[in-house]
Formats: C-alpha cells, structure tokens, sequence
C-alpha cells in the first residue's frame, strides 16, 4: 500500500534495522517504546488490521515469528499486544503485534 509507513519500512523504502525478518514478516523496535524491550513484527504484507487477515498461515507467519525472536534475545517472558481500531488503540493501520518485556505488566490494560 502506497501511503502506509509499515508497509515502506518492509519493503526498505524506509531504511530500519530489523530485528529478525524473513520471506512473509519483519520486526524491528518500536520508535517510541514502553518497556524496556518494545519491538513490533508486522507481515510484509499490507493488511489494515486483525480484521483483515485471510488466511491461516498470515497468522501463523507472524505469530511463529515471536518465539524465535525472543529466544534470539534470551527473553522468556513477554507481553504481546494487538490493538485492533481506534478506539482499541490503533494508530497505525497496518497489523502489527507489539512484543513487550523487561518489566512488570499489569492486567486488565488500559
Ligand atoms: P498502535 O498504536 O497502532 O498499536 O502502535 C503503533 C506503534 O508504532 C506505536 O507504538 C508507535 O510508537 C510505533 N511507530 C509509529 N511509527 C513508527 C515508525 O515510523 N517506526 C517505528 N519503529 N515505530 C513506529
Ligand atoms: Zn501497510
């Protein structure tokens, strides 16, 4: 998608470093991060939000992402978060799960 900013940041329009990346996702830090550890993995692949994911393996591309990445960096416990919509906390419309870690988590989030 031509005007979407993680979409320009997985096909290096926007040079990032990431931190893992294959053929379907990347992820890289967060631009402004809420734990110590904040990084964010996204599928190469433009799709606006959970909403709009249409197959099994989109999910299964991004999610099986996750432990190798935090095993790469030795963390075992982590907070994932998908915000899905505005009012849900959404800001940037293309999906994305947030990994979190390196302290305490409270529940029920804000
Ligand atoms: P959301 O609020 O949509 O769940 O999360 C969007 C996240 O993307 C925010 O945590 C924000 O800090 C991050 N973000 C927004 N623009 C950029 C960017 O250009 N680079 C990086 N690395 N993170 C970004
Ligand atoms: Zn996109």
């Amino acid at each position: 998608m031509t005007d979407c900013i993680f979409c320009k940041i997985a096909n290096g329009e926007i040079p990032s470093k990431f931190i893992y990346e294959d053929d379907k996702v990347a992820a890289f830090n967060d631009l402004n991060p809420q734990a110590p550890v904040h990084f964010l993995v996204i599928p190469k692949k433009h799709y606006a939000s959970l909403n709009d994911i249409d197959s099994k393996e989109a999910f299964a591309d991004i999610f099986s992402a996750i432990p190798k990445i935090t095993a790469k960096l030795g963390i075992k416990e982590y907070r994932t978060v998908v915000n899905t919509g505005a009012s849900a906390g959404q800001t940037v419309f293309h999906i994305h799960v947030h990994v979190m870690a390196g302290r305490e988590f409270t529940w029920p989030a804000g």
